[in-house]
């Protein structure tokens, strides 16, 4: 096992953010690896059959197969039934739980939410020790789970709260996408819905960054990272406290993935090969105006303070 600090690296923030695509990109860089959403580690991968990243169904995955053997034996041979595990994340973890679970300390006597936290400083450890990693990337985003994290006994958490234009994530969330694997669609969202949440997402993800030192956190933009990927990577590099030697760019957009490990997540986490990222801004030109002012209002607050303009420029319509 690593004899540094074992550092999770927390993506937390709203969907269709650009999270799969960074989660991806760090998970190249040398001494890290990213494992997805890891919240859904139990409820897609192990109870419904989700495929890992690496294209293997997760429990016929080699990491992962031996992640959970791992994380057995330093239960002592106790490892809960994946349905076990969903339960206290349906019981303890669910996404109006955060300013509870933040308002928790450690030791607090509630079983089953104590059970859980064995479970993942377990499953933490076994993957540090199973990859060799220094740093492990984990893009739930859902803050209730990064809210967990002062609890904890066996990593040092970090947290990239990923931000986008909320009036892009309305138009991108009205819309179908489907999930490759899942065949299903993926969620859409009403324009009220969609920055109602965006919202709320970011408020109690930076509830959840207050409760860590300041210097364990960092604020990235979609727009940024699309614009400057080395840049970005660059300084959550730093944010860790690591220099990789190599960064994965064949050009000033264009990255080089792997395969990865991923145990859940949006269906482009498997993509593999040179990728170019491009800021998708077709809302600009597309969105109506009656769901880009609703979307403004109610993130104003917000908006302004990420850096956002509140009229939004170059609309062709
Ligand atoms: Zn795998």
């Amino acid at each position: 096992m690593s004899g540094g600090p074992q550092k999770v690296l927390l993506i937390v923030g709203r969907g269709r953010s650009g999270s799969t695509i960074l989660d991806n990109m760090l998970g190249e860089l040398d001494g890290f690896f990213s494992v997805g959403e890891l919240h859904n580690l139990w409820k897609r991968g192990l109870v419904r059959g989700h495929t890992c990243g690496c294209g293997r169904p997760l429990a016929e995955c080699p990491i992962w197969t031996s992640v959970l053997e791992t994380a057995e034996r330093d239960l002592g041979g106790s490892l809960p039934t994946p349905n076990q595990v969903q339960g206290w994340q349906d019981q303890f973890v669910r996404p109006s739980d955060t300013r509870r679970l933040l308002r928790k300390k450690r030791g607090d006597p509630v079983a089953g939410l104590s059970r859980y936290l064995s479970v993942l400083d377990s499953v933490y450890g076994a993957l540090f020790e199973v990859t060799g990693a220094r740093v492990i990337v984990d893009s739930s985003k859902r803050p209730s789970h990064a809210a967990l994290f002062h609890l904890l006994s066996g990593v040092t958490p970090f947290f990239v709260q990923l931000v986008r234009d909320p009036r892009a994530v309305s138009y991108s969330r009205t819309r179908v996408k489907p999930d490759e694997v899942d065949q299903r669609e993926m969620r859409r969202d009403g324009t009220l819905r969609s920055a109602f949440k965006w919202w709320q997402r970011n408020a109690e993800a930076e509830s959840v960054r207050r409760k860590h030192p300041a210097g364990r956190s960092l604020t990235v933009r979609y727009e940024d990272l699309v614009s400057d990927p080395a840049g970005t990577i660059e300084s959550i590099a730093r944010l860790v406290d690591e220099t990789p030697a190599d960064l994965p760019f064949e050009g000033p957009k264009t990255v080089r993935l792997g395969e990865n490990h991923t145990a859940a997540g949006n269906p482009s986490r498997f993509k593999k090969g040179l990728i170019t990222l491009r800021e998708d801004d077709e809302w600009v030109h597309r969105q109506n105006a009656r769901d880009q002012w609703i979307t403004t209002i109610i993130s104003l607050g917000l908006l302004k303070r990420y850096g956002y303009p509140v009229i939004v420029p170059a609309r062709l319509e």
